[in-house]
């Protein structure tokens, strides 16, 4: 005999009212809680796997609204973009970046990538760090953008996506701009205290201001010297000055990076002409294809 959390009474007449027959109480409670377990099934699927999770759409541009311009140095500012909702997270995987879309001083458009350097553990926005060259075309775009202007923004879009444990180690190498994707990287990892992989970081700019995100990086390297380690490499350094001069060099490479080995890797990021060279190096030190990554 089948147990009800109703009495009889009460069944009867919710059967009766419906028009359904009592003997089969069973098989309609049997059927209801059929429904409510496959409801549930499809609600966790749809809304926790399935369903695309942020604010992104790989195919298609969203406009995210520029709620705050900061000025970093000279040529760089952070841009602030509003999410739809104080809690609405971007929704971008570790190590993967955006396309965002402008005009250049002709009224063309323009299409170039930029890696936020917020986290989705930062939500109701996402910060990007712009450097904006004179003659460069989506520097233009930024450079006009006002408070409360609109950037129609792409994706996720990379081949790179972190998973704690992938490496035991990175080396990092960075030149200009290229530090937006190491130190969104290096957040994560720092973020996380269930990961111990190691970093270390050579930066690569002309003058010291132009280091961009300097504070946070030394933050870094002040709260956790066993690993976060920072190189700065100057072309044209102050006086005093500590850290590299000239461009990155295999000797840097060597002091500073992981040495080869298939637990390691080696990732770069800078303009063109420096990710050659750092190939270059990478290559005679003995450094495999599967332990380099550029961005
Ligand atoms: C995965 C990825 C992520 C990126 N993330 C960021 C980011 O977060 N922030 C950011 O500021 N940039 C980032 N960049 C670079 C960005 O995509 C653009 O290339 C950059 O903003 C210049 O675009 P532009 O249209 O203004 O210049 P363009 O019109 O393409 O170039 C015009 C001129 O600008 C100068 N120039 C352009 N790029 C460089 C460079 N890298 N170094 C030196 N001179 C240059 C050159 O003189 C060039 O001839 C990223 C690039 C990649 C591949």
């Amino acid at each position: 005999m089948v147990e009800f959390p109703f009495n009889n009474v009460t069944a009867s007449v919710l059967l009766e009212s419906l028009n359904l027959d009592s003997k089969y109480l069973p098989y309609y409670v049997a059927v209801t809680l059929l429904v409510i377990a496959l409801s549930a099934a499809y609600f966790y699927c749809y809304n926790l796997s399935l369903k695309p999770k942020g604010c992104l759409d790989p195919e298609n541009f969203r406009e995210f609204k520029l709620v705050k311009k900061t000025k970093q140095s000279h040529n760089s500012a952070r841009f602030r973009f509003a999410l739809p909702t104080p809690t609405s997270a971007l929704g971008l995987p570790v190590g993967k970046h955006i396309k965002c879309r402008g005009r250049d001083s002709q009224g063309e458009e323009v299409i170039r990538p930029y890696t936020p350097i917020t986290l989705d553990s930062d939500v109701g926005y996402f910060d990007l760090v712009v450097k904006m060259y004179p003659k460069g075309r989506m520097s233009h775009h930024f450079r006009e953008m006002k408070e409360g202007d609109y950037l129609p923004v792409k994706g996720p879009k990379g081949r790179f996506s972190y998973k704690p444990g992938q490496a035991k180690a990175f080396g990092m190498l960075a030149g200009g701009s290229g530090i937006t994707p190491m130190f969104q990287i290096t957040r994560a990892i720092l973020e996380n205290p269930k990961d111990t992989t190691k970093l270390s970081l050579i930066y690569a700019n002309v003058t010291v201001d132009d280091i961009l995100l300097k504070e946070e990086i030394d933050e870094f390297a002040n709260k956790l010297p066993e690993r976060f380690k920072v190189y700065y490499v100057l072309n044209q350094p102050p006086e005093p000055w500590s850290g590299g001069v000239g461009f990155i060099s295999k000797e840097m490479i060597q002091a500073y990076c992981p040495a080869p080995a298939p637990d390691i890797q080696i990732l770069r990021c800078g303009p063109p002409a420096m990710n050659r060279a750092m190939a270059t190096h990478l290559d005679a030190l003995g450094y495999t294809h599967d332990m380099q990554f550029e961005f």
